[in-house]
């Protein structure tokens, strides 16, 4: 991903104009369960471009955005895996197939460890 937005999410929305990826959708249009706003991991681009993840920037709430892993082959099997436990639920595009890290890798931080992605450290703006 990418970043992953937590059931400490007060779902006020403020973060899905600001995301410049498109990556982020309301609870309503969420395609997991849950009743959270959502992040497509397949399209986060962890703001790489900008100095700040925009929507850190925005959100209100301590603890609601944290870190995952990054979205790239390597960790394919990682996030089948939590398809599988229905944390992700990844599209499937008509030629690419299932949009997978292994087929759709994503630009990520590479200041931010993999020690903090696995601890789901705070995305702090
Ligand atoms: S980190 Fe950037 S690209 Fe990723 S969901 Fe947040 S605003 Fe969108
Ligand atoms: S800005 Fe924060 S609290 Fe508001 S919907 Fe986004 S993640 Fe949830």
């Amino acid at each position: 991903m990418s970043v992953y937005i937590t059931d400490s999410c007060i779902n006020c929305d403020a973060c899905i104009e600001e995301c410049p990826a498109t990556a982020i959708v309301s609870a309503d249009d969420s395609p997991v369960e849950g009743g959270y706003t959502y992040v497509k991991p397949e399209n986060c681009i962890e703001c790489v471009d900008s100095t700040v993840p925009k929507c850190a920037d925005v959100c209100p709430t301590e603890g609601a955005i944290v870190w995952d892993m990054p979205y790239t082959a390597e960790y394919d099997d990682y996030y089948l895996a939590g398809q599988d436990e229905g944390r992700y639920k990844f599209r499937v595009h008509k030629k690419k197939g299932m949009l997978s890290p292994a087929n759709q890798p994503r630009p990520f931080r590479e200041s931010v460890s993999a020690q903090a992605r696995e601890n789901r450290e705070n995305v702090v703006a």
